[in-house]
């Protein structure tokens, strides 16, 4: 879970330099992609409902521009630390550079818990951080976005926050917004889709069977409910999901969209009807199915789960569910990883054709987008496994970041280091 054992931004930097490896980059240059350009730290005053006055710490990384405008979500979370969110902001350089969007990374959080606020103080809240955003956020500058419990409402306020008081109208300031301040079709189902859609060239790539595979998702939030439904479509068995309160299994499969309603109505997956048994969600990540589906937090395996981890492949909807040392257990194992950087890089893909509509003032259709998002992680996986076969790499993360850092470089060579 976020926060604990390994530390994310050690991990990613560790991911860096196992493919600098391959790479024929300066150790110095190399160097400078190991570590955010701004750190932001704030401590935000908040008017509680009882009159109090609440503080929050929260943070905002701007990781890395070579690309383009800074880009990436805002979580809130009681477990988000500075060093969670310079990780984030890192693989959201490396994610954009994979896809090929014209985008740098960027990523904030704030510390609390939403479950233990109104509405209106979680307004009070994101618009107190909005309201110091202003100077970095814009357009062209840095561009927030959902993340782990935050959605539509939140990307609403801070645009209207930051509308207000720039007295402009800029939608192209956040994306994930709804529809009707300027959001795109297809933009909540993203990450799933594009979570799907790795997981099915994946299959194609190795020559598995997708009709009747079993299937496990750790996880059932946005990422996570929405890859399950979707990879159910393509006639795969989902046996198992989880989520905080624990997983339901059923070995003929569950019905996903089904077990959806039943967390919309309960609040959880746990005491779904239709299940054969529940466990643990270590117990789920260590199931013996074809296809494994780690979609909620950081670190959900580590070296010493990775050993009992039965699944042939997994597909990273989380960012960063794997830990260095789970990694190395995995290829040994011949694990087939397809990485969060890729598999999960659907929800920016589609923040970056919300942000082109924005600016051109003209709306896609939702068949426009999911065709659009299709062609770049279907190309963007093309590009990774040629990268892979062409350079003999150990895994597929690795093929990854090779690809991501090269594009990165090209640009920070391109323009040279100023001042
Ligand atoms: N939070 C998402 C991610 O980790 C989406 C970021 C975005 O759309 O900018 O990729």
């Amino acid at each position: 879970m976020s926060g604990d054992e390994a530390n994310p931004f050690e991990s990613l930097q560790e991911q860096i330099d196992d493919a600098a490896a391959y790479l024929d980059v300066a150790d110095d240059v190399i160097d400078r992609l190991k570590h955010p350009e701004r750190v932001l730290e704030l401590n935000l005053s908040v008017d509680m409902d009882d009159g109090t006055l609440g503080r929050f710490k929260a943070f905002r990384s701007e990781f890395n521009g070579d690309r383009g405008p800074y880009k990436g979500g805002i979580r809130y979370h009681p477990g988000v630390t500075r060093d969670e969110v310079k990780a984030l902001s890192g693989w959201m350089v490396y994610k954009c550079a994979v896809v090929d969007i014209p985008y740098g990374g960027g990523k904030g959080g704030i510390v609390v818990d939403p479950s233990d606020h109104s509405e209106a103080e979680l307004e009070r809240l994101t618009r107190s951080f909005a309201e110091e955003l202003r100077p970095f956020i814009g357009e062209d500058k840095d561009i927030p976005a959902p993340d782990v419990n935050t959605g539509q409402r939140e990307m609403n306020w801070i645009k209207d926050t930051y509308e207000t008081l720039e007295n402009t109208t800029e939608p192209g300031v956040v994306t994930g917004k709804s529809l009707e301040a300027g959001g795109s079709e297809g933009r909540v189902e993203a990450t799933g889709r594009s979570t799907m859609l790795t997981a099915r060239e994946a299959f194609d790539y190795l020559d598995m069977e997708m009709e009747g595979a079993s299937v496990a998702v750790q996880g059932y939030g946005n990422a996570g409910h929405i890859a399950a439904y979707l990879i159910e479509d393509l006639g795969a068995n989902i046996v198992a999901v989880s989520d905080s309160s624990g997983a339901v299994y059923a070995e003929d499969g569950l019905d996903a969209r089904d077990v959806k309603q039943h967390k919309n109505e309960t609040g959880s997956v746990s005491g779904y009807p239709h299940a054969d048994e529940e466990f643990s969600n270590d117990d789920l990540l260590t199931l013996d199915v074809d296809l494994l589906v780690p979609a909620a937090l950081e670190n959900a395996i580590d070296g010493d789960l990775a050993r009992d981890v039965q699944a042939d492949v997994i597909v990273e909807a989380a960012n960063g569910p794997l830990t260095p040392g789970a990694d190395d257990v995995l290829t040994e194992a011949d694990v087939h990883v397809f990485p969060d950087i890729l598999a999960n890089a659907g929800g920016v893909t589609v923040s970056y054709f919300e942000w082109v509509q924005n600016r051109q003032r003209f709306y896609w259709t939702e068949e426009r987008v999911n065709d659009e998002l299709e062609r770049h992680i279907v190309s963007a996986f093309d590009d990774l496994t040629t990268c892979y076969e062409e350079n003999d790499l150990p895994n597929f993360r690795t093929a990854a970041y090779v690809v991501a850092i090269q594009r990165v470089v090209d640009a920070f060579t391109d323009s040279g280091n100023w001042p």
